[in-house]
């Protein structure tokens, strides 16, 4: 027994090591990569084997056992433990909290890889049943006679039952009654791969999309592009070729899209164009359709596997290419808890794996662009838009010199009539829902704050009620001041009072608002979505939701509302991010024949900014941009962990983060540039004080040194008991 190996074993707490195991009594050594069920202080816990060591720091007789080991073969191979292990380091986050991430809910609770599932089938008697009797006195029961008849004998499990069928068990239990059904467990082995349908031929490539392919085609092992492509400029026809013949050569391809990029749009050409079905991993799945998922691409089945940031994590069995989707979407950064880049991860894995990495955008970050500049990443530009389109004809409303309604100003309002006239589709972009960001007293200018947040509350007109959007707190709407008694007023504009505007302006058209207060419920964006396309709105009205990849043919006329959000930001990312959220909206006018006309409403027409913008489109904002940034000595040209903590008390807040940074010049020598800690931009949220505390640096690895013995520090410290904090390494949200 001497020579029996010791098992590192990451378990699921917010510690920033590895836990040491002997293997369980009389069975075999679960190897690295495999599940094991261990005694845990008082309780038991499911932890991931990391790897075998021959000694610990505990004597022997210290160790405990695993109980037990639910994996026959171990779940994760060497490559997705590298993975976990690399996130662990470069993000600096204990790496049983980053195994949890990997892996789904299911694997996590310990369920085994293939669980048993419950099913309901007919039963041989059902077949002789005179189900359409039975229809004209109990239509529900024969409803799902029916449909378990055409299900055949393995009928169907319970879960996707109750999907279809929510009240199916009172009609499951009258039909067993009669010995019509049967119920039992299966395991949920997966149906065969289906077999490879017919792919649609697409359109010829252009000269600029050949060359990219054939640049991407031409590597050998890791190599990382940029395709920066105008919107419209088939980028997409792009990836379709590069995962085509990845497939071709027997290799899996993993794509990543943005939250809420996995449109059933981009689904059905992806099913059409390569005649295989795409395997997705997003949050609508449930934990069963999630395991599935994740099964296929690790056993190798799925050769297209499609997800959003977490998708990052899926084992594959055999990847031949990785593909980032609008790689600047906000949405590849987690912002809570462990705060990854899915896209940098993405990058890293290629490189892990040898293999090429695409990364499309209209509107590349400045970090990629950066990458093109040094040459350490390939620049290919998709620079006109595919097929007959034009690009959108794009000009400026000075607010300060219109007249304007609720927002609309006359230009704009004219431009809308124009376009409705000639049955032009048209979206009016304002990234701000509810009906106005604030109420206000008309007599002494009081402002309803939120009692949680050091913030203003925005006026929900519809249901009568004021919410912060920071805490999700709601009240009802005030009517009177409670200073001075005067009237209330909404001021300035929302989502909401734009679209009462439109139909007010516009009586005869359709108008549709889709924000996030619209589309909560399951389904609901994918339907608005659905509707927009096909042309059954004439009007959108919309957040940030609206700007991302969609293709609506008949949109010729982007309306922006306030374009002046952001103009003065304080953030270095600003401008860039500005330019972003504009060129990506106004990239969805004019993607058919019809040339589309992108108005801008601003106080400020002649800032420079949209000189830039109008005369340079994005690429000489970035330009500009990125000499900014490189004077300032900002991001990509320095690298920022950004310490942040929350706490009741704002003293505490502020004490811990003294504390690390006391910590941080000690370790760094003075070699890290500390700012703070100083309050968070919004000080107090959901009722916590908040502070931050920002590194930077130019020497990436004596910035990660430091953080790798900050970590276990500040995880001892007795202030940190007070408080929530974080570590967020290359921070996309100053706050
Ligand atoms: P992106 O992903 O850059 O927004 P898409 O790949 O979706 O662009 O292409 C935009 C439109 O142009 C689509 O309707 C697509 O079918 C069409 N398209 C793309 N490439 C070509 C091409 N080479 N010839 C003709 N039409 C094309
Ligand atoms: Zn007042
Ligand atoms: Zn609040």
């Amino acid at each position: 027994m001497g020579n029996e190996p010791v098992l590192k074993v990451a378990i699921n707490v917010p510690l920033s090591r590895l836990f040491d195991y002997l293997p369980p009594a009389g069975g075999s050594c679960p190897p690295p990569g495999a599940r094991v069920r261990v005694p845990f202080g008082r309780q038991r816990q499911v932890g991931l084997v990391v790897a075998h060591a021959s000694g610990s720091d505990l004597p022997r007789d210290k160790i405990r056992r695993v109980l037990e080991a639910p994996d026959d073969a171990p779940l994760l191979g060497d490559d997705d433990l590298w993975l976990i292990n690399f996130t662990s380091d470069y993000y600096h986050h204990p790496v049983g909290e980053v195994a949890a991430a990997a892996i789904p809910a299911l694997l996590r609770q310990g369920r085994p890889l293939n669980p048993l599932l419950r099913h309901v089938a007919a039963t041989d008697a059902a077949h002789s049943f005179d189900v359409e009797a039975l229809a004209k006195k109990a239509p529900r029961q024969a409803e799902l006679l029916e449909m378990l008849l055409d299900a055949g004998g393995n009928g169907v499990d319970v879960e996707s039952l109750a999907e279809q069928i929510p009240a199916w068990r009172r009609s499951f239990r009258a039909l067993a009654g009669k010995a019509l059904v049967t119920e039992f467990d299966l395991r949920a082995d997966d149906p065969e791969p289906p077999s490879r349908g017919e792919a649609v031929a697409g359109p010829t490539l252009n000269a600029d999309q050949q060359a990219a392919v054939g640049t991407i085609r031409a590597a050998t092992g890791f190599h990382a592009s940029i395709l920066d492509g105008v919107t419209g400029s088939g980028k997409t026809e792009v990836y379709l070729h590069l995962i085509a013949e990845a497939i071709s050569a027997g290799r899996q391809v993993l794509v990543l899209v943005p939250e809420i990029g996995l449109t059933p749009q981009l689904v059905a050409r992806l099913r059409s164009r390569l005649g295989i079905e795409p395997v997705l991993l997003h949050s609508g799945l449930t934990d069963l359709e999630r395991l599935r998922s994740w099964r296929q691409a690790r056993n190798g089945d799925a050769l297209l596997v499609v997800g959003t940031r977490s998708a990052v994590f899926t084992p594959l069995a055999n990847a031949g290419l990785i593909i980032v989707d609008e790689e600047h979407d906000h949405s590849f950064k987690q912002q809570e808890g462990l705060r990854y880049s899915a896209r940098d991860l993405a990058i890293a894995r290629a490189k892990h794996l040898d293999i090429p990495v695409v990364l499309g955008s209209a509107t590349p970050t400045l970090e990629m662009l950066h990458h093109c500049e040094t040459g350490s990443y390939a620049h290919l530009s998709l620079p006109r838009r595919a097929g007959a389109a034009q690009p959108p004809a794009v000009r400026t409303v000075d607010l300060g010199r219109t007249a304007s309604s609720e927002g609309l100003s006359e230009p704009l309002a004219q431009a809308i009539s124009a376009h409705l006239a000639e049955s032009g589709q048209v979206l009016i972009y304002l990234n701000r829902r509810g009906f106005a960001p604030t109420l206000i007293c008309s007599g002494c200018g009081h402002v309803a704050e939120c009692p949680r947040c050091d913030s203003r509350m925005t006026v929900h007109a519809r249901e009568g009620r004021l919410r912060c959007h920071h805490c999700g707190s709601a009240r009802p709407l005030d009517e009177h001041c409670g200073e001075c008694s005067a009237a209330m007023r909404p001021l300035g504009e929302g989502t909401q009072r734009l679209e009462d505007e439109l139909v007010r302006r516009y009586p005869r058209s359709r108008v549709m608002r889709i924000d996030s207060d619209s589309t909560q419920r399951k389904g609901a964006m994918d339907e608005a979505l659905g509707r927009a396309t096909r042309g059954e709105a004439d009007i959108l009205v919309g957040t940030q939701m609206l700007s991302k990849g969609h293709h609506f043919p008949k949109l010729t006329l982007v309306g922006i509302v306030n374009a002046d959000q952001g103009l003065f930001g304080t953030d270095f990312r600003s401008d860039e991010r500005l330019a972003q959220s504009i060129v990506q909206v106004a990239g969805r006018a004019g993607r058919e024949s019809r040339i589309g006309e992108v108005i801008i409403q601003t106080a400020f027409p002649s800032h420079p900014f949209w000189q830039r913008l109008i005369d340079g489109g994005y690429a000489a904002v970035a330009r500009d941009a990125l000499d900014e940034r490189r004077a300032a000595n900002w991001p990509p040209f320095s690298r920022l962990a950004l310490l942040r903590s929350a706490a009741t008390r704002r003293g505490d807040a502020h004490e811990f983060l003294e504390v690390a940074a006391t910590g941080v010049n000690r370790l760094a020598k003075g070699g890290l540039r500390v700012l703070g800690p100083v309050d968070a931009p919004m000080a107090r949220r959901a009722g916590r004080y908040r502070a931050q505390l920002l590194l930077q640096s130019t020497d990436r690895r004596l910035l990660h040194a430091v953080l790798r013995e900050l970590r276990p520090m500040l995880e001892a410290e007795p202030a940190a008991r007070k408080v929530r904090w974080s570590i967020d390494v290359d921070p996309v949200e100053l706050f």
